[in-house]
């Protein structure tokens, strides 16, 4: 059975087309900064190598971007066999849905139930609903199967995932810490064997996840993706009285949401680029918004660290994965040089060389420092391949 999964990033597109069971990668295809006209296009495939890159494309919409990677698959001298291009289920690592917190199969009434919360996850919801309407019309033949992103911090304990709200709000309206990232810090999970886990994901969305014998015991996102530690472009947990007071300034609350959701995290601070490439460079020739916006990242993850470190009782392994926890050095550097304290001795050499996978950590370091390449995309082929077969 072939099965594509496609994992539809705030800011990112990715495509992962497998042989299941075998679990036997086909081809994969990447897409950067989605909504601009520098985006970055990225094809292999597996079986020949054969490897196509562009710069500087203009890639208005996810559409555009299913549509590029769709004429990779079929045409040219990256296509895939015939037989491979007969898909039976795409995968999708979905965010949120009212009342759907697992895995489903994407019909119209866990669709609906993904449109009631677009005002929650906005910069999620919208393009996997797009990215989902238009898979439906080029492959209608497919099983179209949502992994939901809640689903692995259910095992988190009631005390951590209750706010402080009237008790009502949680019966009645389901507000409380649902958690995200589910299929990237249930893959650290199973990759990392040591007991006491703190897993960062950073990327597009940031998000950290403390991991105890396999299973979430807190993470440091809250109701919405609006929340925990800064993001590309959003704002993460800031105070909610913020949005009254700039309302009495004259704003409206459309404004400030909007503001909220697209012009916080990176982007907002540094007002260079939602990029951490583009905010470290800047860095570097003296922007010195560029260099606070890198600085308030990563006190916000020594943060969350501190928290769930006392949490967990002691820590085993720190672990990195995503765009920019695989790729930036310098961001792993900042986080981990304060917490030698803790016993995160850092490998400064070995940070330096790491490429996207590895050890970091000091031969005598206490604590286990680990760079593990992010694969969502296996967890959800697995999934959504029992999805398909009933189980
Ligand atoms: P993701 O959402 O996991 O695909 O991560 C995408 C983000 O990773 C990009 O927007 C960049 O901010 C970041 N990134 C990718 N490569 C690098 C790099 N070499 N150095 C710093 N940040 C990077």
């Amino acid at each position: 059975m072939y099965i594509l999964v496609s994992n539809v990033g705030s800011t990112s597109l990715k495509f992962k087309l497998f042989e299941m069971p075998q679990e036997r990668l086909l081809c994969e295809s990447k897409i950067e900064r989605v909504g601009s006209d520098d985006a970055i296009y990225y094809y292999k495939n597996m079986e020949s190598g054969l490897e196509e890159r562009k710069n500087d494309c203009s890639i208005p919409c996810y559409s555009d971007g299913i549509r590029m990677f769709l004429s990779s698959l079929t045409e040219g001298e990256g296509a895939v066999p015939e037989e491979a291009r007969k898909i039976e289920a795409v995968g999708f690592k979905t965010v949120l849905a009212k009342g759907f917190y697992g895995v489903h199969e994407l019909t119209e009434q866990v669709l609906e139930a993904m449109r009631e919360y677009l005002f929650v996850a906005p910069a999620h919801n919208a393009p996997y609903l797009e990215a989902i309407g238009q898979f439906k019309q080029v492959l209608p033949g497919a099983k179209m199967v949502g992994v939901f992103e809640t689903a692995f911090h259910k095992t988190i304990p009631l005390e951590r995932r209750i706010y402080s709200l009237p008790y009502e709000w949680y019966e009645k309206y389901g507000i409380m810490r649902m958690g995200y990232h589910g299929s990237s810090h249930s893959y650290i999970a199973k990759q990392v064997k040591e007991r006491r886990i703190i897993s960062c994901h950073l990327g597009g969305s940031c998000s950290l996840c403390a991991i105890k014998d396999g299973q979430s015991v807190d993470t440091s996102f809250g109701f919405s993706l609006q929340t925990g530690i800064p993001h590309a472009n959003r704002a993460g947990d800031f105070d909610p009285y913020i949005i009254p007071f700039l309302k009495n300034e004259g704003l409206t609350e459309e404004e400030i949401l909007q503001a909220v959701a697209k012009n916080g995290g990176l982007l907002g601070v540094s007002g260079v680029s939602n990029d951490l490439r583009k905010v470290q460079e800047a860095a570097e020739n003296g922007n010195k918004r560029a260099e606070l916006a890198i600085d308030m990242l990563a006190v916000s993850i020594i943060r969350y660290i501190g928290s769930f470190y006392a949490e967990l009782g002691g820590l085993d392994a720190l672990v990195f994965t995503g765009g920019i926890g695989e790729n930036s050095n310098l961001l792993r550097e900042k986080i981990c040089l304060p917490l030698a304290h803790m016993g995160v001795v850092l490998d400064r050499e070995a940070n330096k060389m790491c490429r996207g996978h590895g050890m970091i950590s000091a031969t005598d370091s206490p604590v286990k420092i680990l760079v593990v390449a992010a694969n969502e995309e296996i967890g959800v082929a697995r999934q959504t391949y029992d999805c398909v077969l009933g189980q």
